[in-house]
């Protein structure tokens, strides 16, 4: 699988696994996790959860499918904004770890900006990684302006939304991360399975080179260098298919017709997210 680097250098595959709605009670929880393991036999070594996610129930999932197998994965969790201080971070991430039955996470993300100041977050994952139980921090749903107020610092990715539907970092936020070679994280990138998988324009790709739908999407949003893609898949079939998207190369007359549909921004529009 392609591959992209983080900041310090550590190497990741374009795509991973993301794990909103597992462990909810939508499937059996075993089942859930037997499809994260297929993901990682596959190559999509990277899993994000949060604890948000069927409140903590998601990172229990994803406790049992790396369960013996920890070293393999690159584990990404986030932190409730109102968690993401001085007082609180600590509480949540050693519940997160222990959900999930490890000792360490090798990202630990602000879910998205809520009232504590930036640099008391910060400070509040510094410590963490002192402590050796997160390996590095990054954010989510943060646009140009707060990623200015951010700063330099030691961030190692932002985690937005993006694909096809919701293209608006295109404009501003996704050159500023590529100037500062700052990964970005796609999450929604097949759209949550909704509309954007029966678009016509979409649908006319898949049939043109022999795919479906959800891995042009994939394609699409991995098209542009520093960029990882999080589909989220409980289903075997989905889980194959979004590996396969790693080695489906879009052309350009795949990428004009996806700007035909959905018009690239003109001009900056506010950070959409979920
Ligand atoms: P998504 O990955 O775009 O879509 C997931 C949905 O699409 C599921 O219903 C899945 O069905 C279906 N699907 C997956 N692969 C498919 C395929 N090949 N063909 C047809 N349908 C397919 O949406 P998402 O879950 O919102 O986003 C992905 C991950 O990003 C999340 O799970 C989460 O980890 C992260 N995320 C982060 C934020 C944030 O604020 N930071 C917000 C949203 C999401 P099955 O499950 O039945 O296979």
């Amino acid at each position: 699988m392609r591959t992209i680097h983080l900041p310090d250098g550590t190497e990741l595959p374009i795509i991973g696994q993301g794990t909103w709605r597992m462990g909810e009670g939508h499937r059996p929880a075993k089942a859930e996790a037997d499809a994260l393991r297929a993901g990682l036999d596959l190559g999509m070594t990277v899993i994000d959860t949060a604890e948000m996610y069927g409140d903590g129930g998601s990172e229990k999932v994803v406790g049992q499918a790396i369960a013996g197998r920890r070293d393999e994965v690159f584990l990404v969790s986030k932190v409730y904004p109102q968690n993401a201080n001085l007082r609180a971070m600590a509480r949540s991430c050693d519940a997160s770890l222990k959900r999930m039955g490890t000792d360490r996470m090798d990202l630990y993300l602000l879910h998205w900006r809520g009232g504590t100041p930036l640099s008391e977050t910060v400070q509040a994952f510094e410590t963490l990684k002192a402590a050796g139980k997160i390996l590095r921090w990054g954010v989510s749903n943060l646009d140009v302006s707060d990623m200015e107020e951010l700063g330099p610092g030691d961030a190692a990715t932002d985690q937005v939304l993006y694909n096809p539907e919701a293209r608006g970092i295109e404009f501003d936020l996704l050159p500023w991360c590529a100037q500062r070679h700052l990964p970005v994280m796609a999450y929604s990138p097949v759209g949550q399975g909704g509309a954007l998988l029966d678009h016509p324009a979409m649908l006319a790709i898949a049939k043109r080179r022999g795919v479906t739908a959800a891995q042009v999407a994939i394609a699409w949003s991995v098209r542009l260098p520093g960029i990882i893609s999080i589909p989220k898949a409980s289903d075997l079939g989905h889980v194959r298919e979004n590996a396969a998207a790693a080695v489906l190369e879009l052309l350009p007359d795949d990428i004009a017709a996806i700007d035909v549909a959905f018009p690239p921004p003109r001009r900056r529009q506010p950070l959409e997210m979920l």
